[in-house]
């Protein structure tokens, strides 16, 4: 059993001050007030410091490991030019060293902006790259291969038997493995790129599983009109249809989905996934959050890089908040406590996590420390408030997962941090 302390803690029931967390193998075992903790207990081990804020680890509900490698090309084009002149083009030349090199170089990110928990699309080949890496790294960490069949470039479509055998073979080899800390989700890319057929078969594997079922819909206008074109109603009244639209459903982006859908996937119990600096970047549009929010959707929030440049989720929760105040020329539309929550706990109930988002006795133990000794938290006023809006992950100074210490200090201690680098260099990218 070991020790994570700091001066103030962001627990469920509010933030502690000079707390302290007694860790033992995966969870949270006990916590309270160091003085008391430092007496009840002999800790073999201690992290932490009077300047540090403990606060649970950010959950990235929607990212693509792959596409590190067009870090820099996102810039200043649409969706569809991006994906075509890109992403598609680097999909296509990925091969077994690259896809590893991208998720190792995407994970290693990822630790240094504080995330513990994470849900990657990978591309349609080379999966098990993605679960080696994220295995390496200790993380908990959401993974499926993307399906497509049709409507897709030739060397990335497969026909639909393909696609759901591929499915089930990478599920049962991988899901609920290194301990629980990895889980299979059935990942269509989009309706448009996915028959009937896939998307039926889709429903039959998370059934006879339990998985997720997570999908893109409703990004952008172009994308939407296709669809109606093609139902004859919306994507979100399709997907009812089929049987898709439940608790365990996490729908990201949802630009465009009216209030009577958004009405609907309230009432199914499904998540979305909100990408404010991807919708931003992409210029897709503006997602009605506030109205999601009142509704009692659970909102998560994503970074999905590289339809966004970094993972930061300070970043990502400052730019959902500022997204809803600038369009509703409200300054009440969104605050920075449902940002938090949307960058932790929520994504962890989306991802149908248990036990897991928040800092709470019996709780596994996914935490980070941030370091206050910068002017981004000098003075300190309000905790929360602070992190969503002034800090950078400069201030990630440690990172634990599942009760195991992988970044201290900011040493990596789980992957050798020069080589991934190095190779990220060496092997990615994209020709413009
Ligand atoms: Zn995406």
């Amino acid at each position: 059993m070991y020790e994570a302390w700091g001066g103030w803690v962001i627990t469920s029931e509010g933030i502690k001050e000079n707390y302290s967390l007694a860790i033992e193998k995966d969870k949270i075992m006990d916590m309270g007030p160091r003085e008391e903790m430092q007496k009840k207990y002999s800790f073999e081990d201690s992290i932490g410091a009077h300047s540090r804020i403990i606060c649970p680890g950010f959950v990235d509900s929607h990212m693509h490991s792959y596409q590190i490698a067009t870090q820099g090309l996102t810039a200043d084009e649409s969706l569809l030019e991006w994906l075509k002149k890109y992403i598609w083009k680097w999909e296509g030349e990925l091969d077994k060293e690259k896809a590893r090199a991208c998720a190792e170089a995407a994970y290693l990110q990822m630790l240094h902006c504080g995330v513990t928990t994470l849900s990657d699309y990978t591309s349609v080949y080379h999966v098990e790259e993605a679960f080696k890496a994220a295995k390496q790294f200790g993380f908990r960490a959401v993974i499926g291969k993307t399906m497509m069949d049709r409507n897709s470039p030739a060397e990335l479509q497969q026909d639909t038997d393909t696609c759901l055998k591929e499915s089930e073979s990478l599920l049962r080899k991988w899901h609920g493995k290194n301990g629980g800390l990895l889980s299979y989700a059935v990942t269509p890319r989009f309706a448009i790129t996915a028959t009937d057929p896939l998307l039926k078969g889709c429903k039959r594997l998370c059934e006879k599983y339990g998985v997720l079922f997570r999908t893109h819909t409703q990004e952008n206008r172009e994308e939407v009109a296709w669809e109606k074109k093609q139902y004859k109603t919306s994507v979100i009244r399709h997907l009812d249809k089929l049987g898709l639209l439940n608790e365990r459903a996490l729908l990201t982006h949802c630009v465009w989905t009216s209030r009577g859908d958004l009405d609907l996937i309230a009432k199914r119990k499904a998540s979305i996934s909100h990408c404010p600096g991807s919708n931003m970047l992409l210029a897709s549009g503006t997602p009605d959050i506030p109205y999601m929010l009142k509704k009692g959707i659970n909102v998560c929030l994503g970074t999905d890089v590289a339809a966004y440049y970094n993972f930061s989720m300070f970043e990502q929760a400052r730019l959902s908040c500022l997204m809803q105040k600038e369009e509703r020329k409200d300054p009440h539309a969104m605050d920075h406590l449902k940002a938090f929550a949307m960058a932790t706990r929520n994504g962890a109930k989306a991802l149908r996590l248990g036990n897991t988002g928040e800092i709470k006795v019996g709780n596994k133990a996914d935490i980070i420390l941030l370091s206050t000794s910068h002017l981004a938290f000098s003075p300190l006023n309000d905790v929360i408030s602070q992190i969503v809006y002034s800090t950078f992950p400069f201030s990630v100074n440690s990172v634990i997962c599942n009760g195991k210490i992988l970044m201290r200090e900011r040493n990596v201690l789980v992957a050798d941090e020069k080589k991934i680098i190095y190779r990220a260099k060496e092997i990615l990218g994209v020709k413009k």
